[in-house]
């Protein structure tokens, strides 16, 4: 792979970077900060570390074996957080690389992180998952569900709720991410410390920033289709 087949990222994150600009002046305070996150899976790491360069400083993994695979050969500039469906046990193989990790909707799996962390000396940043389409194809926590699980998740040692992610459902996304946003105004004004709302993709994350999305998780839009068959 050379830079010029990896010039079609340097196109597409133009394009992202302009209508997350325009998408924050039309809607929102000139303060508000949205950082851009690209999505790794099945991206060869040259393509990553092209993404890099450009001035890329966020990473999303969403599988753990593919991530640990791929790892040593990441420019270390940038950061990496855990953004995919996490098992309990294998949260030991990432604890010490990532910086947080978005997908905490159990708290068994918040007890898992909190041991570990304390044993590593660390603390780790969490985003609380919501599955706020209510989708049975999908992991989070139910919008129902939440207050309980961040009340539990907040007595943790070693762990610091940060804020909320979602993957709201592919059609009427906009009213989910309105509800998501009615949910991570009254969950951050009760809890202190957040400061993340973690939603919008490819397809939707111009809406999102629109409904107070302070990080957006692309993937396709700035590599291209994935090749599932790799
Ligand atoms: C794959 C994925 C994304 C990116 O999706 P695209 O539609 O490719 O932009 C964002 N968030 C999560 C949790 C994902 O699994």
């Amino acid at each position: 792979m050379n830079n010029d087949d990896l010039a079609y990222i340097d196109e597409n994150l133009r394009i992202i970077r302009e209508r997350c600009a325009e998408a924050k002046e039309k809607y929102r305070s000139p303060g508000d900060k949205v950082r851009i996150m690209a999505v790794t899976k099945t991206v060869a790491p040259e393509a990553v570390n092209h993404a890099v360069k450009l001035g890329i400083d966020l990473l999303g993994e969403n599988r753990v074996q593919e991530y640990l695979s791929k790892a040593d050969l990441y420019d270390k500039s940038a950061e990496v957080q855990f953004i995919g469906h996490l098992q309990t046990n294998k949260v030991k193989y990432i604890i010490n690389t990532v910086s947080m990790i978005q997908s905490v909707d159990s708290l068994k799996l918040g007890q898992e992180i909190s041991r570990l962390a304390v044993k590593n000396g660390r603390v780790m940043d969490i985003l609380c998952e919501v599955n706020i389409g209510g989708e049975d194809s999908k992991s989070g926590i139910a919008p129902s569900g939440l207050k309980e699980l961040i009340s539990g998740l907040s007595e943790l040692e070693g762990v610091r709720i940060r804020g909320l992610m979602t993957i709201p459902p592919p059609s009427d996304s906009d009213i989910f991410l309105g509800r998501m946003k009615e949910l991570y105004d009254s969950i951050s004004s009760e809890y202190s410390g957040m400061d993340i709302l973690s939603m919008g993709m490819t397809h939707d994350y111009a809406e999102a920033i629109r409904y107070g999305s302070t990080l957006v998780r692309v993937g396709t839009g700035l590599f291209g289709a994935r090749d599932y068959s790799k």
